[in-house]
């Protein structure tokens, strides 16, 4: 995971998150604060348990997880954080000031890639909504991912081989059995004209 090194975002956040810790009546603890900080180190997403490790471990700011998931709460309310539910995960990322991407999900591993299309883009944001004020969205494409198409391909691939093999091995006894049945049919037929001849 790269860090950003954005000091003018990371000390705005703060300053937005003041404002709303003081407008809302919540305490300005410092570990809501090394939260938001951490959060805005991280490029891509994340989810409350490997933000625990990344606050153990590059923060070295101790947090139990109930504070984790309470200060996750607050800066959603305080849209500096997005959540986002790929598939049966739910994840997180930093939202102020970041660049609008979409996101592709594969289906099978789960693995979420971003993505920029500025035509998209341009067209969702330029949509006429009936009576309907758009501020912000977010696009999710499902799919499946080069790996697991690779995968899928392979799979294929040697059902396929399985079927030839076993279709194969159908004709060789089949053609035995037909051998066998002939042979059959001559001793038959040498037996009548034994009979034939006595
Ligand atoms: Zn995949
Ligand atoms: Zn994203």
């Amino acid at each position: 995971m790269v860090k950003t090194n954005n000091t003018d975002v990371r000390e705005k956040v703060k300053q937005l998150f003041t404002e709303y810790l003081t407008k809302r009546k919540h305490r300005k603890t410092p570990e809501r604060y090394a939260i938001l900080d951490m959060i805005y180190s991280i490029d891509g997403h994340f989810n409350i348990e490997s933000l625990y490790t990344m606050m153990e471990e590059t923060a070295k700011f101790r947090v139990s997880r109930a504070t984790l998931y309470n200060t996750l709460i607050l800066l959603l309310d305080a849209h500096l954080v997005v959540k986002h539910q790929f598939g049966t995960t739910s994840q997180y990322e930093k939202c102020f000031n970041q660049e609008t991407h979409h996101h592709m999900i594969c289906t099978q591993c789960g693995k979420v890639t971003e993505f920029n299309n500025e035509q998209l883009q341009a067209d969702i944001e330029g949509a006429k909504l009936p009576r309907f004020r758009q501020t912000h969205y977010s696009l999710y494409v499902y799919g499946l991912c080069s790996k697991c198409q690779w995968k899928q391909t392979m799979k294929l691939n040697s059902f396929k081989r399985k079927s030839i093999a076993e279709a194969k091995s159908k004709v060789v006894t089949k053609s035995k059995a037909d051998a066998k049945g002939k042979k059959t049919i001559m001793k038959k037929k040498q037996e009548i004209n034994k009979n034939i001849k006595k």
